[in-house]
């Protein structure tokens, strides 16, 4: 299949300014070159974006839904080779590769399906002096921006409902990794979107060219995905002129073990909770609270089936942990361990910084005391603090003893007691007993400064849609 690297604007590849290499993290050469947009490249962008949704935004939502449905079997054939671009360019192995390949792919059917399902409203005013009507239209042009961590399920998180609404859109994935992006793009080329509605551009400089395009009157909506310190300074630019925004940020989920847990299915579920991704996830417990009775267990059958993990370069078979996206992600989580180490940490497995080529650090698990600064970041790697407890408050005081609120992990054997504690966490979603709850038909999304809104399920939406109330005389 042909990688491809240009700019896509109003339905053509295209030149733009300058190129930029994007660098496989396992052994840091360089998989290709790609197009970088200058300022004219984004005003062309957003010209076509503009330009499109006068007919995009009338066509009928099953038009759109038969696209969404061609994009979603189109992305699902070629899963394996996207998997592929995906490890190559982000560092994860292909298993988790591949899991986020299909989990994106699903996007595009749901919202094929949710695109005919916008529902409205009739109704008498409580008076009975006129009918009222509720009607939900698309907001216009949408600015989409993802994060390097999830390629592709972060673009098709927000293409998928975007389209089903009659949005038109500029799509910036992060530098890191746009291949993936720009293939998602061409997918949607090839299912037949018209020209103009979604365009996709990497800007030679991100801030100053995203700034001017949200301070442009035709862009109705930011979507972002990201960082909470990113997205703070976007909520700031997006001030300016109102412009409606979704943030989904930054998380630091505990993963609370209570003293009536199964011990094995709770190891089994923090493995996935800490380690897909490579604990590359917003979603990654990166917290561990575990009851004082249970904690020896376990600290130690965790440790052990951290310690197993084989690291190696993603695409090498049966490798389990793969490298982080970059030497400068490798070693911001070295810094955070070092940091652990110093206030105290008690090192389980793990905790030193490899030497040699490739952005490597090993499975770490760590047991640390309830002040630890490591607690209060957000790790973005295979590194897991566990804490010890001695009643439900103070794990739940813990756990929501930060500025994060995305998601929460209890595991308990009596259902009662997880979800009142679930409903005492601080957090937008809660996993019970379970180690990922990601579903296209579920709410994604977090409270405090984990963001604002939510992705995917009935609500996805309407994150690109306008209320409007008619009022009519009777
Ligand atoms: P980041 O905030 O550094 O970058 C995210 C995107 O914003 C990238 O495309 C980047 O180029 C762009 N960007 C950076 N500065 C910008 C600016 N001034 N104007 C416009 N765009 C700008 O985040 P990252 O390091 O790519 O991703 C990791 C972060 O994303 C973590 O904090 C993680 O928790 C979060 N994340 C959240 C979710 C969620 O759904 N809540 C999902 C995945 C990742």
């Amino acid at each position: 299949m042909e990688l491809k690297t240009k700019l896509y604007i109003n339905g053509q590849w295209c030149d733009g300014e300058g190129t930029l290499d994007v660098i496989d993290p396992s052994d840091e050469s360089v998989i290709a070159q790609i197009t970088t947009a200058g300022d004219k490249d984004a005003d062309a962008a957003l010209d076509a974006a503009h330009k499109a949704f006068a007919t995009w935004s009338k066509t009928s939502p099953r038009y759109r839904a038969e696209i969404l449905r061609k994009a979603f079997e189109i992305m699902i054939a070629e899963a394996d080779y996207i998997a592929t671009l995906v490890s190559k360019e982000n560092g994860k192995v292909f298993s988790d590769a591949k899991g986020e390949v299909i989990y994106a792919a699903e996007f595009f059917r749901w919202f094929s399906e949710e695109a005919s399902r916008t529902p409205g409203d009739f109704r008498h005013s409580p008076s009975g002096d006129k009918r009222i009507l509720v009607t939900h239209q698309p907001i216009g042009v949408s600015l989409l921006i993802t994060p390097w961590n999830f390629p592709a399920a972060m673009a098709t998180r927000k293409l998928a409902p975007a389209l089903a609404a009659g949005c038109t859109m500029i799509l910036k994935p992060a530098s890191e990794t746009p291949l993936t992006a720009i293939h998602i793009v061409d997918i949607l080329h090839r299912a037949g979107v018209p020209a103009g509605v979604v365009n996709y551009i990497l800007p030679i400089k991100t801030g100053a060219t995203m700034s001017k395009l949200m301070h442009d009157p035709r862009v109705r909506n930011l979507s972002f995905t990201g960082s909470t310190e990113v997205g703070r300074v976007l909520i700031k630019e997006a001030a300016d002129l109102v412009l409606r925004t979704s943030m989904e940020l930054g998380g630091n989920a505990p993963f609370l073990v209570l003293d009536d847990a199964d011990i094995d299915e709770a190891v089994k579920a923090a493995m996935l909770a800490k380690m897909r991704n490579g604990g590359a996830a917003c979603t990654a417990a990166n917290r561990i609270l575990v009851a004082r009775s249970v904690a020896a267990e376990f600290t130690q059958k965790f440790s052990a089936a951290m310690g197993a993990l084989k690291v190696a370069p993603g695409l090498t078979e049966g490798a389990q942990l793969g490298a982080s996206v970059s030497m400068k992600e490798r070693n911001k989580i070295a810094e955070l361990v070092d940091m652990a180490k110093g206030a105290g940490a008690e090192i389980n497995i793990g905790g030193e910084k490899p030497e040699g080529v490739g952005a490597f650090y090993p499975a770490t698990v760590m047991t640390v005391k309830k002040d630890n600064p490591i607690l209060s970041h957000e790790v973005f790697g295979p590194v897991a603090p566990i804490v010890i407890f001695d009643t439900d408050e103070e794990a739940i005081a813990i756990a929501n003893d930060t500025e994060y609120g995305l998601i929460s992990y209890v595991f308990s054997g009596d259902l009662s007691r997880a979800i009142r504690t679930a409903e005492a966490l601080e957090a937008g979603m809660v996993a019970i007993n379970r180690g990922v709850i990601s579903d296209p038909a579920a709410p994604f999304g977090g409270v405090k400064q984990s963001g604002l809104g939510r992705e995917g399920g009935f609500t996805g939406i309407h994150e690109f849609l306008e209320t409007k109330y008619i009022g009519v005389e009777i």
